[in-house]
């Protein structure tokens, strides 16, 4: 497994906001919006393309295109959704799958309440929208659907990631795995606390982009 730390100005600048225990619901889901979209720009250095020629109005130019089929963005139900505007504003004409895992609070492990993902994903480029990798027992179990599907290379795009959740995911996806799987993130964490959540981190992400229901 590769990983990306995107420690870019912008992005530092866009997080520290975001950690900020006073920055309200209006502007932490604006903020990850904005920060999506700049890990995304990362995420998908390495997406398929074909290449294409066109006519410009002096002659003809070699250029790109997004390659067939087309990628697939996968938000993990609830708060991957605050960060599926963010990843569809660079790419419009993916499709868009969704997967719900719920975790349980006492052994930390999760479990699928919800999939909604092709059967077949031979030869596309999946990117999963999750904040916070934690334990990374539900991207564990995410990615492992996907490449199960056949997904050619798998990508999490994660807010702010921790140690624990990286480790795990090395071991579960080593690097002499025939699909790539990267995650790009936009800090690494010092630790997990005993209930599972990233410090210093930014608390429950969803609660802080939706409320706490
Ligand atoms: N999920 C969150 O929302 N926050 C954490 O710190 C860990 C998991």
């Amino acid at each position: 497994m590769q990983t990306l730390v995107a420690d870019h100005p912008l992005v530092t600048h866009k997080l520290t906001a975001l950690r900020d225990v006073e920055t309200e619901t209006p502007t932490f889901r604006r903020l990850a919006d904005e920060l999506v979209t700049l890990l995304a720009y990362e995420a998908t250095r390495h997406i398929r393309v074909e290449h294409v020629s066109v006519r410009t109005p002096l002659g003809t130019a070699d250029g790109v295109k997004l390659a067939r089929p087309v990628p697939l963005v996968i938000p993990v139900l609830r708060a991957g959704i605050g960060m599926l505007d963010g990843m569809a504003r660079l790419l419009p004409r993916a499709d868009v799958g969704f997967i719900g895992l719920i975790r349980d609070e006492q052994t930390l492990v999760a479990s699928t309440y919800a999939t909604r993902i092709p059967a077949d994903l031979t030869g596309r480029d999946a990117f999963v929208l999750d904040p916070m990798l934690a334990t990374g027992g539900t991207l564990e179990t995410v990615i492992g659907l996907l490449v199960s599907r056949g997904a050619a290379t798998v990508t999490a795009i994660c807010l702010l990631a921790a140690p624990e959740g990286l480790a795990r995911l090395a071991e579960a996806f080593p690097d002499d795995l025939p699909v790539p799987v990267r995650v790009v993130t936009g800090a690494l964490d010092r630790e997990l606390n005993d209930k599972g959540y990233i410090v210093p981190g930014l608390g429950d992400a969803g609660d802080r982009l939706f409320g706490e229901i």
